[in-house]
């Protein structure tokens, strides 16, 4: 596939990581990882959350020193590189969060920091000329007066590219630049890429969509926990053994629990058809039953957690319909969504719901208030009591008292107090949105038990996340979305690692 031109257009540059190593606060993040950007030839950098992948290539731009390792470019070895160095040595690197100036046009953000013109005075029609030739060596049609802040995400990382092209960027690193693009927008950077490195330029991408490997690099390579554990042909390596490599043995085997098993043909408790909200999901059916736990798992921005929040009634449904045990209803706020049994944990707990000066006690009973009190009083023994029924099913790991402050017991025992709000209130269905974000690795088992011991109370329990290993852990069911839309519905025996990353990859 590559062209002579390529490689004529590339020849000599080179840049080559080796032994890089780097820790944070006494964790090693890269463990010796060798590299080498080629002229004229794209490498895919590959690897689940938290791989390294970003830490890697900030080392590579000049933003982090490496504890051990070197960095050759061109034939000259760096013991580390700061940002300007990098930048001089011909190194760019476009992030997800776009570093424009909105307020500035097209041309002017293209010539960014490296304006033309002598004495304090920019050459304005040099500008554009510049930015003219840049956006035409991509191919690309764009007002060059218009204000940047106007555009879309795509059309801004674009200008950043033909910045990197006026630079005459030797290297160019794009960190997942397409996890915010639309399926159009990403092909055509997929083109733009293409261009850059007919023109010469050694790139690399990081993604963890499997299917752009294919489709933007001539090599691959892996990075898990650290260490780079694959490189391959991007045309030839197939789908299996990159997530193999990406997710190691040691993951997919995760233990499962138990699943509940309620039969097919059970009545849903909860029905969603054809719904969309627009921009965020589309044409989604959905059935949720009693004493089950369904997974909704896709991706950060892929839909999953907004379908959530359109069921507590704080996101527009713009289409389709919903149905309580057969029933249609109108979710047009939190209030209507709580009068049908439905309660939610959203996943920021510390802002949304929380009030951690406040009492277990308060904590857990306050959506329970208007059934609690007794003309129009609520007492602390009644709250008491609301919480005790709760604790043990919970397992709260507290001291023996219902009135301790909730914001001293750890977040995982924090989360299961909030969760008993909705035993206590009977919520039917209970809707949680990224449950254990930010929660330690032990108390996450544990909020695990807690939601599997609301289902077999007979709760209808919906979890949307963004991590596959909660998926295995909790769900009896899965449903995988990308970019708003369902694609694929997994029963208990089909829930593993593996199939999960491949289905919401694609
Ligand atoms: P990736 O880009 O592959 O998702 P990163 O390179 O961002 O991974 O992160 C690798 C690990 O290093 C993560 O555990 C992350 O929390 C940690 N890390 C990254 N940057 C810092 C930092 N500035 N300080 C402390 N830890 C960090
Ligand atoms: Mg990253």
């Amino acid at each position: 596939m590559k062209s002579p031109d390529a490689d004529q257009a590339g020849a000599g540059i080179r840049l080559s990581v080796s032994g890089i190593r780097k820790s944070f606060g006494g964790v090693e993040v890269l463990r010796g990882v060798d590299l080498d950007i080629v002229g004229g030839s794209v490498v895919a950098l590959l690897g689940e959350n938290g791989a390294g992948k970003s830490t890697l290539v900030k080392i590579i731009a000049g933003d982090y020193q490496p504890d051990a390792g070197a960095i050759t470019i061109e034939g000259t070895a760096h013991s580390s590189l700061n940002p300007v160095t990098a930048r001089r040595l011909g190194v760019r690197m476009i992030f997800q969060e776009i570093a424009d100036a909105p307020t500035l046009t097209v041309a002017e953000n293209i010539s960014l920091g490296a304006w033309p013109g002598r004495r304090g005075f920019v050459a304005w029609r040099t500008v554009k000329k510049r930015a003219r030739e840049a956006l035409e060596r991509l191919g690309v049609d764009l007002d060059l007066d218009a204000p940047v802040g106007d555009l879309s995400v795509g059309e801004r990382q674009v200008v950043e590219i033909a910045r990197a092209v006026v630079d005459r960027a030797n290297y160019l690193i794009l960190d997942e630049p397409t996890a915010a693009l639309s399926s159009t927008e990403s092909e055509r950077l997929f083109g733009y890429v293409a261009a850059l490195r007919e023109q010469g330029t050694g790139v690399v991408y990081i993604t963890h969509r499997l299917d752009e490997v294919r489709a933007v690099a001539d090599r691959v390579v892996v990075l898990r926990d650290g260490n780079l554990v694959l490189e391959a042909d991007a045309k030839t390596t197939d789908r299996r053994e990159l997530v193999s490599a990406m997710v190691g043995r040691e993951i997919s085997e995760v233990r499962r629990p138990e699943a509940v098993l309620v039969p097919d043909d059970a009545e849903p408790l909860m029905r969603l058809r054809g719904a969309g909200s627009t921009g965020a999901f589309d044409r989604i059916d959905l059935d949720l039953r009693a004493g089950e736990v369904l997974a909704l798992y896709g991706k950060v921005g892929s839909g999953a957690g907004e379908v959530v929040q359109a069921l507590f009634g704080v996101r527009k449904l713009d289409a389709g319909t919903v149905e309580m045990e057969g029933e249609a209803v109108k979710l047009r706020g939190p209030a209507q969504a709580i009068e049908h049994g439905i309660g939610l944990l959203p996943a920021d707990r510390q802002r949304e719901s929380a009030f951690t000066m406040l009492s277990l006690a308060e904590n857990l009973a306050a959506p329970s208030w208007p059934r609690l009190a007794k003309h129009g009083f609520i007492t602390r023994r009644v709250e008491a009591e609301a919480y005790w029924r709760w604790h043990g099913v919970l397992n709260v790991r507290s001291r023996d008292d219902a009135g301790q402050e909730l914001g001293t017991l750890s977040g995982g025992n924090q989360q299961k107090v909030l969760l008993g709000r909705w035993l206590e209130r009977h919520a039917r269905v209970l809707l949680l949105i990224e449950p254990t974000r930010g929660v330690d690795v032990g108390a996450r088992e544990e909020i695990y038990r807690s939601i599997r011991a609301l289902a077999a109370e007979g709760v209808a329990v919906l979890v949307s996340t963004s991590d596959y290993e909660e998926v295995v852990q909790v769900a009896d069911r899965a449903v995988v979305i990308a970019r708003g839309e369902i694609v694929a519905r997994l029963a208990a025996d089909e829930i593993e690692t593996k199939r999960l990353i491949e289905e919401v990859g694609g």
